[in-house]
């Protein structure tokens, strides 16, 4: 079973791809680490993605893929991957069913969490970070409540990078290369939708049900 996620800044993505690893025993591929890891080696894969972010460009969707078959043609993830933040664009997820086959495996689904921009908007306005020991909170979500924390609240600030017009363009950005790609995956009658503003365990529970009926 091979799965793909999508879901815009906000959703919640990264706490159920976390679930779903542990639960279903799966391996997530999430490309910016792939690319961190393939650097840190001496191969001749890594010079050319560091050549390439030496000198400011974008790695290529062509390096991309060498990774993804790395990963792809390895005995012990077969069938046991979640995508996590790729593919980001159709040509991407064009190139990732020809690998898929080539490897003898099939994207099972692809889950698409959906949420308003508004929701979005107040869940990462929320987000409260503790100076001293790194706990995250939410205000609205999960609030740092004094009896299950001992962090101090003058400790607790925002992230700067969580504005709300950074924000907006965040979700702009993503919806506008993301419809595409869901289109296609629609076509091929493997899209799920999940309604992201639930709570977490609810959103999970929904997986949960549609990995079942899916049999594999
Ligand atoms: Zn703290």
């Amino acid at each position: 079973m091979n799965i793909i996620l999508f879901g815009p800044p906000g959703v919640g993505k990264g706490t159920q791809a976390d679930n779903m690893v542990k639960n279903f025993n799966l391996h997530k591929i999430s490309t910016g680490d792939m690319l961190r890891d393939e650097i840190k080696k001496n191969t001749d894969l890594s010079k050319k993605i560091k050549s390439k972010i030496d000198q400011g460009l974008l790695v290529s969707d062509e390096i991309i893929s060498d990774l993804i078959v790395k990963i792809l043609s390895k005995k012990k993830y077969l069938n046991r991957l979640i995508f996590d933040g790729y593919p980001r664009n159709l040509d991407q997820a064009k190139s990732l069913d020809l690998l898929v086959k080539k490897y003898n495996q099939k994207i099972s689904c692809v889950l698409n969490l959906i949420i308003d921009k508004e929701t979005i908007i107040k869940r990462i306005l929320g987000r409260l970070v503790c100076t001293k020991c790194d706990l995250t909170f939410n205000k609205y979500f999960n609030p740092p409540q004094k009896e299950k924390y001992d962090c101090n609240l003058k400790h607790l600030k925002i992230r700067s990078d969580d504005n709300e017009n950074t924000i907006k363009n965040r979700i702009e950005v993503y919806t506008k290369k993301t419809l595409p790609i869901l289109d296609y995956y629609a076509d091929q009658r493997i899209l799920y939708k999940i309604d992201g503003t639930r709570k977490i365990n609810k959103v999970y529970k929904e997986i949960c049900d549609i990995i079942a009926s899916l049999g594999t």
